[in-house]
């Protein structure tokens, strides 16, 4: 039968007409429902499992600043040719829970229980969706960290101050252990930001951790099939890492891009929290060039959840083609 659009929408006058939508207009008084399902999303990589759990989404508004090196009309034009609204980023935080058969890995540990706190719940969120997906922090074997970042380090303790994961080992890059723990680094320090997150890493890993973290090299293996790769520039020690499973593999980008609707479309354009801009431009192209060659599977923390996909080229830049939901993990 050839459905024309007449039909449909005599169809739905018929529909209109019926004495069914006088019942379902008087349900339509209830409440909106105000939240979503627990996010966390499953996929398998060979025979390691992918859990994205989510930390939460901040929204604020766009700072003139954002993009070091484009104006703000530009910034906004991007936005929208991606349905995005404008004068404001929403930004997404995905950490980890690898099973890699034998292990549980936690890569990543999101904003943690003062910002769920300072956010009304906004971000901060990965300790409940963590226990909403099945994992109890006492079980996790080893946590891995990307770069001393407060969205990737601050979940490591929980809201009493005590670590988060308590029987698991915590492998730090030993390059971003050594910038970010070093007082002469610190002292030459400019900014609040700055100052900022040197205090932060002491907070987290001395006072917090007890220096009780093992620093790892670029080049190895942190856990069965999850090798550490240098992909500096966001920071001086900042990694990205492939999980690898027989022929199966995923790039974890860590923070090479931030929201892909402006830095992968525009992986010339700099984000202000990129510590060397030109560095991190130069790693970004790599990193990209790389996974379009090899059409390798993506995930990227700062990516709209669950924050995986496939990688092509798109005129200048790149364009994200997030993987299909796959309700069967
Ligand atoms: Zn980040």
């Amino acid at each position: 039968m050839e459905l024309t659009r007449r039909h449909a929408l005599a169809g739905a006058a018929a529909i209109a007409a019926s004495p069914l939508l006088k019942t379902s207009a008087a349900n339509a008084a209830a409440p909106l429902a105000d939240k979503q399902a627990p996010s966390f999303y499953r996929y398998k990589v060979g025979d390691a499992q992918v859990n994205a759990i989510s930390d939460g989404m901040n929204t604020f508004a766009l700072a003139d600043t954002f993009v070091l090196n484009a104006k703000k009309d530009a910034v906004n034009a991007a936005l929208e040719k991606a349905f995005l609204p404008k004068d404001k980023v929403s930004i997404h935080f995905a950490p980890l829970v690898i099973n890699t058969g034998g292990k549980l890995v936690v890569v990543d540990t999101g904003n943690g229980p003062g910002a769920f706190a300072s956010s009304k719940g906004n971000v901060g969120q990965f300790a409940n969706n963590l226990a909403a997906a099945g994992f109890d922090p006492k079980n996790i074997d080893v946590v891995v960290i990307s770069h001393f970042h407060g969205d990737h380090v601050n979940g490591l303790l929980a809201a009493d101050g005590a670590p988060a994961f308590p029987n698991a080992e915590v492998l730090v890059p030993a390059a971003e252990w050594k910038y970010w723990m070093d007082d002469g680094e610190m002292s030459r320090a400019t900014g609040d930001r700055m100052q900022g997150l040197f205090k932060n890493s002491r907070r987290v890993f001395e006072a917090g951790l007890k220096k009780k973290v093992t620093p790892y090299e670029w080049g190895k293996d942190v856990a069965p099939g999850l090798l550490a790769v240098e992909s500096i520039g966001h920071t001086p020690g900042h990694t990205s890492f492939v999980l690898s499973s027989g022929s199966d593999k995923v790039f974890i980008q860590s923070d090479v891009t931030n929201l892909p609707a402006l830095f992968v479309t525009n992986p010339g354009w700099h984000l202000m929290y990129d510590q060397d801009p030109a560095l991190a431009e130069k790693t970004r192209r790599k990193v990209y060039g790389m996974l379009v060659a090899d059409k390798m599977r993506v995930q990227g923390f700062h990516y709209p959840f669950p924050a995986n996909g496939y990688v092509e080229k798109d005129g200048n830049g790149y364009r994200l083609v997030p993987a299909p939901w796959n309700p069967t993990t």
